[in-house]
Formats: structure tokens, sequence, C-alpha cells
């Protein structure tokens, strides 16, 4: 039998949080995100659990285990979204965690290792130019000090957004440093069409997708949209859809990965006014590193090919990179024995986005499980998973904690 949680009022109230008609707007340390940290801080505080959180935003709820002194098993997601972003993503895993947690503690049960429900900071990398930019930090990819130096969409330095208003939580002691997990866990929605695909209600991952983000800087030559005859002109937008486009039929070609562009700015942005310049960005993925390495000699030789055929100039900047990062093998196998009972259709399942474990797995074992999303849909403002799934999850997530906890304590 699935024991209820307060999982879905929670999910309810987070959702209210940033709302507006095309979805759920909650950047990291906006009004919306700083609210709904401070729930999440109430909800945990309010069930007895320790908080802290650390120099980045990241948050953290802890439940001691028997007296071991053993790292914790860190467990969570993050509360921020996309710009258009629905109600599961990220908050379910927070929202999960914390409801686990509780549910240990009804239970009575005592883990041999500290347990932490944490809701990272800024996974989606929407308003500063860096995705899993708390648990990043928390596993050392990034130094504090590089983020620090980070400037959002907005124009406001990563400090001057932290230490305002809407920045870390007041009354909650911060942390120093980034100490190591011993493991860690998160319940997420797939955000694709897999599980629902093969009629399963639970997922365990194989593997979370490598990234690459790059920034191209097209320069070519304003002018009047009416006199300057095609022929001489350097349009720096024509320039970029090519290049789009190119990709966009080298990833078709190669299978197995994706590639976006999904953020893009014209200059002068005129009617009448041929584009003199575009910034735009191209996201690549794949769980196979080599169809990213396409990709991005792909993007290479599309931009030598516009400069000679268009005459512009292209820069290409790397803003991020990341290897696909597989998931650890004991837990995986750990996780499939703990959860199998509950789903006859349980599966390995690929991940294409990417999710803040995939930080924490550079450092300690790590294991992730999905559930489905309705028409594999996300980064939507109506993206749903049922209400019975959603228990499902932090059911799973329970019997996946347990079972870590357990298998960590035996290989010690
Ligand atoms: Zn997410």
């Amino acid at each position: 039998m699935i024991v209820r949680t307060a999982v879905l009022e929670r999910l309810a109230e987070l959702a209210k949080l940033g709302a507006y008609e095309r979805g759920i707007d909650r950047t990291l340390f906006s009004p919306a995100e700083h609210a709904a940290r401070r729930k999440f801080a109430d909800w945990a505080r309010a069930s007895g659990f320790a908080l802290e959180q650390d120099r980045v935003g990241n948050v953290f709820a802890r439940r001691d285990g028997a007296p071991t002194g053993r790292a914790p098993i860190v467990v969570g997601s993050h509360l921020d979204t996309v710009r258009t972003g629905g109600a599961y993503d990220g908050a379910y895993g927070v929202v999960g965690a914390l409801c686990a947690l509780e549910r240990l503690g009804a239970e009575g049960a005592t883990t041999r290792h500290p347990v932490e429900a944490v809701a990272w900071a800024g996974e989606e990398g929407s308003r500063f130019p860096l995705g899993c930019l708390g648990s990043g930090a928390y596993a050392g990819l990034n130094t504090l000090e590089a983020i620090e130096a980070i400037v959002g969409d907005d124009g406001i330095s990563f400090p001057t957004a932290r230490d305002g208003p809407s920045g870390l939580l007041p009354g909650v002691p911060v942390r120093d440093g980034f100490p190591r997990p011993a493991a860690c866990l998160e319940l997420h929605i797939e955000q694709g069409p897999s599980l629902e695909r093969a009629g399963a209600r639970l997922g365990v991952v194989s593997a979370i997708a490598g990234q690459v983000r790059s920034e191209i800087d097209v320069v070519g030559e304003a002018g009047h949209a009416g006199t300057v005859p095609l022929i001489v002109r350097h349009d720096a937008f024509a320039a970029a859809a090519e290049i789009a486009l190119a990709l966009e039929t080298l990833a078709r070609q190669l299978g197995e990965c994706v590639v976006t562009v999904g953020y893009l700015v014209v200059e002068p942005n005129q009617t009448n006014i041929i584009p003199g310049r575009v910034v735009f960005r191209v996201d690549a993925r794949s769980v196979d590193d080599t169809r990213v390495e396409r990709l991005e000699a792909g993007l290479r030789d599309e931009c030598s090919r516009m400069e000679i055929q268009r005459g512009v100039t292209c820069g290409i900047k790397l803003l991020e990179r990341r290897a696909a990062v597989p998931m650890d093998g004991g837990l995986r196998a750990a996780l499939h024995t703990a959860l199998e009972s509950l789903d006859n259709k349980l599966m390995p399942v690929p991940s294409g986005a990417g999710h803040d474990t995939m930080c924490v797995a550079t450092v300690a074992p790590a294991a992730m499980i999905f559930v489905p999303s309705a028409g594999g849909r996300s980064h939507v403002g109506d993206e749903y998973t049922t209400p019975e799934d959603l228990e499902l999850g932090v059911e799973a997530l329970v019997r996946a904690i347990v079972a870590v906890d357990r298998l960590l304590a035996e290989k010690a």
C-alpha cells in the first residue's frame, strides 16, 4: 500500500509561486524562487529537521542517522524553473525528498547515514548562464570565486543577487565549504516519453546526457532594408539561421543526439534594418560524448562557411561543457531490487535532460528515479504527472534511501 504524503499539497503551493499565464517563472534569487526556498525551509523546520544553506544558495534539511560520523546521503533536486516552467520539474524532487525524510521519521527508521533533503540552487541556468550552479559548486566543478564572477541576463551580478532581499534565507546558518556526501539520489519527472510509451510508472536512470553550450557572436553589417541589394549584404541573422538549420540536419544524421538554438538576440532588432549582429546559443546533448563532439565540429565548420559565404565574422565562446554521466552501477542494482515490487514494468531509462545529480555523481555514487511525464512534455506550463505516480515516486524514494543506506554501510 502507498502511504499518502504531503507531496501533492506542497507542489500545489509551490506552483503558485512565480505563476503567470505561460507557466511558472522562478529563476534563482528572484522573489518567487526565494519564497519557494523559504517554504521548503519552513516545512523542514516544522518537521524538526536541522537546516543549513551554503554560499551559493543550496539549502539542506538534515535527518540524523545512527551516530557513526558518516557523511550524509543527499537527496534532492531544484526549486528554480525555466522562464516558462511547470509545477513538477525540480520542485517534485525537493518536496519528494522532504516527504521521504518525514516518512522515515514516521516509521521510526534509523539510517546508518544522516540523510539530507536538499534544494539545489539554480539548476536551470535561466538567469545566470550556468546550469546546475548550486550542485556544480557543491561538487567542486566550479569554484565559489568563479560563480561569484558570473553576471545574470538582467545585468545583476551573482553576489549582488545572493546578498540581496531575495538571496540567502535569513535565519538559516550558512555552511563553510562544500562537504562531500556518501551518496546522492534524485527523484524527477522524466521530461521525455519513454516511460509513458512503455506503460511503466517508475524508471531507474542509466546515464545522464552530456552537454555543450556555446555562444556564437555573429557580426555582419547593418544597413537599410530597402536599399542594400541582397548580393552585397552581410546579414548576421541569415548567417545565424543557416548555422542553426545545418546543425539540426547534422543532428538528425548522427541520431541519438539533440541540438537546440533557444536563445537569440538580434541587433538592432528593427523591421527595416538589416541585422548587423546576432548573438545566439547552441545547446548540444547526447548520452554519447562523441556525438556532441561531432556537433561541435559541425558548428565550427558552419561558422567558417558563413564567414566565407556571407562575409560575417563568427566568434564561438564555450559556455559550458559536461561529459555524459553514467549512474553508479551498484546503486542502480540496489534501486532495481528495492523498487521492482512497486512497478512490474520498472525499467532503466537514459536521461536526455541534465540534472543536479550529474554534478554530484563526480564526487559520490549517485542514482536517479524517474516518474512519467504526460506526453513527455516539460519546460512548459502544462507539464503533468498523475497524483498516483507522484505518490508512487515518493514511496520509491523512501525505499531507495533505505536500500542505499544499507548498501553503503555494508561496503564500509
Ligand atoms: Zn529539473
